[in-house]
């Protein structure tokens, strides 16, 4: 703790120490208020200001130091100032004094359990976000939270100070008013108990639940204010219209169909999407012959003297093809009209919250009315208006799978998850590739010894990774073409046959109906949903790289989830979508796999944690596969085994990674993990020696030094005293021993 903040502590403390000492609550207590009451009063009539002022500095003083008091103070207030003025000061004194709670306790302590509790408190800190004056009217209405308590929680979360003031003084009104008015009869109070009657407290509590109540009376509101301009239809063709057939599309069919839905899904080009198209599939099914090719160029490392490999590209982008092909049944129109789902190919447009137009190939349209409509209408490749792109040409992931000649020198545009996959196939296809980023590093979400990881593979491989390089202009010089970059304010000129636009991904918002009915797009340029994947009208979802946060197939198998459920069961039950477990691996040589926090992530964050890495380079199996490189990064909260993130690295990273998805997801800690039996030998006991590492660095001397000594006396070397005398310091040992080789986890 800094030490402004350990004065003030200090401060506190002493000061609330002192009341106890001095036993200053005696003064706190109706007896007392009683017998003074005569001499209070006199005193009031003497001197009516400086009472005043008196008396709500010490109310501040109280409520701000949360001492307990306040109640009897209250009472003082009516039986003084009488009942209109009694209940101006104490509403203001008790506000200030409760604002100053707030504030100490977020100066104080909120630093540390933000960083101790920050991925927990992210969910509360949301919530306070979007209802925190609902709740704080609440819990200041209803008298049974104690309010010193409400201060100091408040403080601790992102609450602003001027919400939490006048949200305060509000919400306590009603409860000063009827503590005020009893003090002015104080003669009649026998105790504090009685001002509260069962029959008021009910009324407190109604009148509690009210705002909340009040809130979703103006969802429903607003609700009805976007549907006003729409005519809704006496009954429906469709319980759902599903937009877009590709990961989230199918998912949120599959389980309307399933739920025995009526649901027609609407597919404008090829059923499967991006992922089986010109996503995933081809992509994995590309890296897959380039690690081939990968292997024949490291032949001697396996023993063999020599291989060599003759590659025809054209016949690897018909095996990419063929692959697509063996898939394609999973998505198929055939497998979803079997499953129940109505599957009907053209391009669809909203035209109303309840009606949606299909118009096929031919032209020819049909408009369905639908309960629910589920917007699952994908992205596309970013293409940055780079002067001269256009000109020259270039590829995207959407347009390369048609490739059958390859590009004897390659530009690929982009270092992130896309590019680098793509960059090194090609490179391992025989292209000269360069890559161009124009970010400090490739990989930027991962941390910096990941990225200068992969990096230094990619180099090692021949591909010339250029970081740091803004692409400026593309030129057509002397038949060819080049591409100008600029990097530390000089122009850099790389010559290139084609190039790769792998820039990121851009929602597909337009050109069907979501501007005629406003559905607004966020900043990030993907349809605005709320936690239930709503749209502004309650009964259209967005699911998959359309909403995002994340443009995975998994997350848009997850998101699909949520929306199909919310739809068809949210009268019922409505589920948040709950994005804190998302994993996700980039299939580069090293592979680089990560689910939660990474340690850029913690540190932006403020997260505290403790990292555990475990060198992959020293695994048996890694060592007998040729494939000893990369590492197990652990986050963990300090001094305990909760996982807050983990990143591999290395051959197969995305399956090690599924231990920690299951752990994070289901709140098993690494002691678990050390203790379940991992088979030898293989690439995921690198999880278990993560784990054991650990261990080891949570190990203390006090409990290394109790160990000897236990030992000792085991030996007859030494006594029980010696022993009995290390159990004391023990829990408070904070000295850690430092962490032991790694391999001797399974020796
Ligand atoms: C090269 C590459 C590699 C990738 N690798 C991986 C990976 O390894 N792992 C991973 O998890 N993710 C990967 N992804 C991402 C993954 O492909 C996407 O996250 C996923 O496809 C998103 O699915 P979706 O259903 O949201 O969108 P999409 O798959 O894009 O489907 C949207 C569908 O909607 C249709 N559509 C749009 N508008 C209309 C309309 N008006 N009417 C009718 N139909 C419409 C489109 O034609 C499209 O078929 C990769 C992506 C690329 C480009």
């Amino acid at each position: 703790m800094k030490k402004n903040k350990l004065l003030m502590l200090a401060i506190l403390a002493l000061l609330v120490v002192g009341f106890f000492v001095f036993d200053l609550g005696r003064f706190l207590t109706l007896d007392y208020l009683k017998s003074q009451q005569a001499a209070i009063d006199a005193q009031f009539r003497a001197h009516p200001l400086a009472t005043a002022a008196i008396y709500f500095a010490a109310y501040v003083a109280v409520t701000g130091l949360s001492l307990p008091g306040a109640a009897i103070m209250t009472l003082a207030g009516g039986a003084v100032f009488g009942l209109g003025w009694g209940l101006v000061i104490v509403s203001f004194a008790s506000s200030i004094g409760a604002t100053i709670a707030f504030l100490a306790s977020r100066f104080l302590f909120r630093e540390a359990v933000q960083a101790k509790f920050g991925d927990k408190l992210a969910a509360i800190n949301r919530g306070i976000e979007r209802d925190g004056p609902f709740y704080l009217f609440t819990l200041r209405l209803v008298p049974v939270f104690p309010f010193f308590v409400i201060n100091l929680a408040m403080g601790l979360t992102k609450l602003r100070t001027w919400t939490f003031y006048w949200v305060s003084q509000l919400g306590m009104l009603l409860g000063t008013a009827v503590y005020v008015n009893a003090g002015t009869q104080l003669a009649r109070i026998d105790s504090l108990r009685g001002i509260l009657s069962p029959g008021l407290l009910l009324s407190f509590a109604l009148l509690g639940i009210f705002p909340l109540v009040a809130k979703k009376i103006v969802d429903v509101v607003k609700a009805r204010r976007v549907y006003a301009r729409w005519p809704r239809p006496a009954s429906f063709d469709r319980n759902m219209v599903v937009i877009g057939a590709g990961s989230a599309g199918l998912v949120t069919a599959y389980i309307a169909a399933a739920v025995k839905a009526k649901v027609t899904l609407v597919e404008k080009h090829r059923m499967g999407g991006d992922c089986l198209n010109t996503g995933c599939v081809p992509s994995k099914a590309l890296i897959r012959s380039a690690k081939f090719m990968s292997h024949v160029a490291r032949a001697k490392e396996f023993g063999i003297a020599e291989a060599s490999a003759r590659l025809r590209f054209a016949d690897v982008m018909e095996r990419v093809a063929g692959v697509v092909k063996a898939i394609e049944p999973h998505d198929s129109v055939e497998r979803y009209t079997a499953l129940g789902v109505e599957c009907l190919t053209g391009t669809a447009k909203i035209l109303s919250p309840w009606a949606v137009e299909i118009r096929g190939e031919d032209g020819r349209a049909q408009t369905l009315t639908t309960k629910n409509i589920v917007i699952a209408a994908g992205a596309r490749p970013f293409v940055p208006p780079i002067p001269g792109l256009e000109d020259v040409g270039y590829l995207t992931s959407d347009t390369l799978w048609s490739l059958r000649e390859l590009p004897p020198r390659l530009v690929v545009l982009g270092g992130g998850p896309i590019g680098c996959e793509l960059a090194q196939s090609f490179a391992r296809l025989g292209a000269r590739v360069t890559q161009v980023e124009m970010l400090p590093r490739i990989m930027i979400r991962e941390d910096p010894e990941v990225s200068a990881m992969v990096m230094r593979r990619f180099r090692e491989e021949g591909i010339d990774v250029l970081v740091g390089h803004k692409a400026k202009q593309f030129l057509r010089e002397d038949g060819g073409k080049v591409l100008v970059a600029e990097h530390e304010g000089r122009d850099v000129r790389i010559p290139f046959d084609a190039v790769l636009v792998a820039v990121g991904r851009v929602a597909n918002t337009q050109g069907y109906g979501l501007e005629e009915l406003g559905v607004p797009v966020t900043k990030q340029r993907t349809v605005e949903v709320n936690e239930y994947m709503q749209t502004v009208y309650p009964n259209i979802y967005a699911c998959g790289d359309v909403a995002g946060p994340y443009q995975f197939t998994h997350t848009a198998a997850h998101t699909a989830w949520y929306s199909a459920v919310n739809a068809l069961f949210g009268r019922f039950r409505k589920f948040r979508a709950d994005f804190s477990v998302i994993p996700w691996a980039t299939f580069t040589e090293p592979e680089v796999a990560r689910v939660g926090l990474n340690e850029t992530e913690a540190k932006e964050k403020g997260v505290a944690y403790e990292v555990t890495t475990y060198g992959i380079d020293d695994l048996d199996r890694a060592i007998a596969d040729g494939e000893a490189h990369g590492l197990v990064k652990v986050l963990t909260v300090p001094g305990k085994d909760r996982i807050l993130g983990a990143t591999v690295v290395g051959e197969h990273a995305g399956d090690l990674l599924a231990e920690y998805v299951l752990a994070m997801k289901h709140g098993i800690g690494l002691n678990k993990i050390l203790g379940t039996i991992h088979v030898y030998p293989t690439l995921a006991e690198a999880n278990k020696f993560a784990a054991g590492n650990w261990k080891r660095a949570q190990v203390t001397r006090g409990q290394t030094e109790l160990l000897d000594a236990l030992q000792a006396w085991g030996r007859g070397a030494g006594g029980l005293g010696a022993v009995l005398a290390r159990l004391p310091g023990l829990a408070s040992d904070k000295r850690r021993v430092q962490a032991a080789e790694p391999h001797a986890e399974h020796a």
